[in-house]
């Protein structure tokens, strides 16, 4: 009854279907690498299942932090950089630090 009844918290998209536990169950299992089919064989071994779903999250940790840094990394990428002219793209206004560019690109 607990994995397939209806969830009373959370949100969904419009249109999809409710959001079961067994559903939430799932996606934290693919999250933290462990197979499926075989979570029951596994948990049924309480070793065996400390052991996968440390290892679990440990790797979703580890994904989640390269992710942020990747992120982090293309945000930094994306800013222009002080040094340089200091110039809007659009309209040509010189500004005087780069706060003050990124202020000035928001109104665009
Ligand atoms: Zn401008």
């Amino acid at each position: 009854m607990v994995f397939y009844c209806e969830l009373t918290t959370g949100t969904r998209k419009v249109g999809s279907p409710y959001k079961r536990f067994k559903d939430s169950l799932k996606s934290s299992l693919t999250a933290c690498s462990i197979p499926q089919r075989e979570w029951e064989s596994i948990a049924s071994d309480r070793c065996a299942w400390h052991l996968a779903v440390h290892q679990g999250v440990d790797t979703f940790e580890e994904n989640r932090r390269d992710n942020l840094d990747h992120k982090w990394q293309a945000r930094k990428e994306r800013r222009p950089d002080p040094r340089a002219t200091g110039k809007c793209p659009v309209c040509g206004r010189k500004c005087a630090s780069a706060f003050g560019l990124c202020s000035h690109l928001k109104c665009h």
